[in-house]
């Protein structure tokens, strides 16, 4: 790329935030030239905004400590300062929902991590390495709300990629899955800083986290699903229940799987194989964030755990393991991933490199 694209961070604060910063540091297609957060925020540099909460084992990137923190609901700030703007800011949804609308409609390109844009009509949920093709709706998209550069993207929920991603690669190989039972177990950083206090969380799992089984059962509908006649059509095929629990590990999503299969079912040695081989289009178009492994078989009995997986291709990996018969459905196995990274700001930021290749941004 013969000149960086300029990039602004909303909820540049924040524990997602953060990760984009530390993520964008070096990257080769983008540069950080605004950042945004509450009024709580605005006015300050970016150093003094994150005193005493900057959350990374990286330093702050040098290029943006000096960088002033803008008021996100004030789009006229960002204005000729970028024009890919990622946004993960916690606002109430119907808040987010506008104030996303709004920078798309002044001609950003928005990439999000919120959860509000997820079930709009004409909005791609992506996981570049299963539905790169949905981003093809971007042109209906802008013909229906008259945008000419901007544009509304958004990303799964951050536990999505453990189970789907591994789901994926086998349907896409003839195996159609019918039912699944997921049980997460997730990571403190998933509920932003400062998160769950230490009394409730040290010694304890919380078997509850509001809204997030409905999310792991309907969002994996979308990204499965295909485009019909100018709409997103859910493949509602797939019936999950979920059980999701807060553990006190600080990153990396887990997800206990129990699967069946409709027809035919492949054997153990063939899904391992299918998962070792699974490669897709962000590897294809060598996009700088893709993991070169897609997917991580581990053979030990004791794997994958978060702390010893959770970074496997620069936190962008998936890792699976502990692939056995079920005596309930057809198969179980585990699945890990970063949920900061690939969860969140590496997953978004792998999605506006896609949307980049794909030059719907520029
Ligand atoms: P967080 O650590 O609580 O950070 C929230 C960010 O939103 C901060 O930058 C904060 O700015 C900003 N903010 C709060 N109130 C605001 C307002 N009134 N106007 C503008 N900005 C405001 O949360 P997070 O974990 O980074 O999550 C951010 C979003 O990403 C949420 O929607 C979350 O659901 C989603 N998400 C999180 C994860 C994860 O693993 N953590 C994964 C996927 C998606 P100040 O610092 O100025 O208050």
């Amino acid at each position: 790329m013969e000149k960086k694209i300029k990039v602004g961070v909303m909820g540049a604060t924040g524990m997602v935030g953060q990760n984009y910063l530390r993520l964008l540091a070096d990257h080769p297609w983008y540069e950080v030239s605004y950042v945004a957060a509450s009024p709580r925020s605005a006015g300050k540099t970016y150093v003094e905004a994150v005193e005493g909460r900057w959350q990374m084992i990286t330093p702050i990137p040098d290029n943006v400590k000096g960088l002033i923190v803008g008021n996100a609901a004030d789009i006229s700030a960002a204005k000729g300062k970028c024009s890919l703007l990622f946004s993960a800011v916690n606002l109430p949804k119907e808040e987010i929902k506008k104030l996303e609308m709004a920078y798309a409609d002044q001609g950003f390109a928005v990439v999000s991590n919120n959860s509000a844009h997820r079930h709009t009509a004409d909005v791609p949920m992506l996981i570049p390495e299963v539905n790169a093709a949905h981003a093809e709706i971007i042109p209906q998209q802008r013909k229906h709300y008259g945008w000419d550069k901007g544009l509304l993207a958004v990303k799964p929920n951050c536990s999505v990629q453990s189970y789907v991603t591994p789901v994926y690669a086998l349907m896409e190989k003839g195996y159609q899955v019918d039912e699944m039972i997921v049980t997460t177990l997730q990571a403190l950083s998933g509920a932003g800083y400062p998160g769950p206090s230490a009394l409730d969380m040290l010694d304890n799992v919380v078997p509850f986290i509001n809204g997030e089984e409905e999310k792991s059962e309907i969002e994996p509908q979308k990204i499965l699903g295909d485009i019909k006649n100018g709409k997103f059509v859910y493949d509602e095929s797939i019936k999950i229940s979920a059980h999701c629990n807060r553990v006190s590990v600080i990153d990396g999503h887990t997800a206990c799987v129990s699967l069946k299969f409709k027809g035919e079912k492949p054997e153990i040695s063939e899904i391992t194989k299918i998962w070792e081989e699974f490669s897709s289009v962000p590897q294809e178009l060598e996009l700088p964030t893709a993991p070169e492994q897609a997917i991580l078989v581990r053979h030990e009995a004791d794997r994958p755990q978060p702390r010893k997986d959770r970074d496997e291709g620069k936190g962008m990996a998936v890792t699976v393991g502990r692939l056995r018969k079920c005596n309930v459905f057809d198969y179980r196995f585990v699945g890990l991933s970063h949920n900061t990274v690939r969860g969140a700001a590496g997953g978004a930021i792998l999605m506006a490199e896609l949307l980049t290749a794909k030059e719907y941004i520029k």
